[in-house]
């Protein structure tokens, strides 16, 4: 579609960042287009709509970017689900493996409740890693995950086989396929 031809058009390929060997998806230029920006923002918040969403998380950092304009559009709430140790309040802290190492992430445990339909917002899905921590973080705040979605998917790397199992069936939406 050409919404799709638009923002695959505001996204940079860089060579070898942050590391020799990797293709960055570099999504600045589509934040600096008012009208790329602003069809990603009125499209996902579609979506989330669409799946009966009462809150928006966004993952850091990026997440957030895209997320919050989001939350603003659909009229939800935005949650931030940050890298450890940036947020003041009593969190749940669920860690995860990288390639190399791993990593946790945290919400503030008073952002979610029970009822909560929770839709998930980032950038990019390479593995699925930061994802499937995300979806096990919401669960264990007591709430459900109504959607994933992604302006980009790098299906090479098998991110939507890893979420599968914990998304329950809750649909992963991303906007464009690499
Ligand atoms: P995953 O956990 O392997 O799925 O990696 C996803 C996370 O890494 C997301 O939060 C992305 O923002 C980030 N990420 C991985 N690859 C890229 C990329 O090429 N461009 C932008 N962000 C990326």
């Amino acid at each position: 579609t050409s919404i799709q031809e638009l923002l695959l058009s505001r996204i940079r390929d860089v060579a070898d960042y942050p590391e020799p060997g990797v293709m960055f998806k570099d999504i600045t230029p589509l934040l600096a287009d008012p009208a790329a920006f602003t069809a990603l923002t009125d499209t996902l918040a579609e979506l989330a709509t669409a799946t009966g969403a009462t809150k928006i998380v966004g993952l850091e950092a990026r997440g957030f970017i895209l997320g919050a304009p989001v939350a603003v559009r659909a009229g939800l709430g935005f949650i931030p689900v940050r890298k450890a140790g940036k947020l003041p309040g009593a969190t749940l802290r669920q860690a995860y493996d990288l390639e190399y190492g791993s990593a946790e992430i945290e919400v503030h445990a008073e952002d979610l409740s029970d009822g909560d339909r929770v839709f998930i917002v980032d950038d990019v899905l390479a593995t699925g890693g930061t994802a499937e921590a995300a979806i096990k973080l919401i669960e264990r705040a007591g709430a459900r995950v109504s959607g994933v979605a992604v302006l980009m998917e790098l299906g090479f790397l098998q991110g939507r086989a890893r979420l599968e199992s914990a998304l329950h069936g809750a649909p992963l939406e991303a906007l464009l396929q690499v």
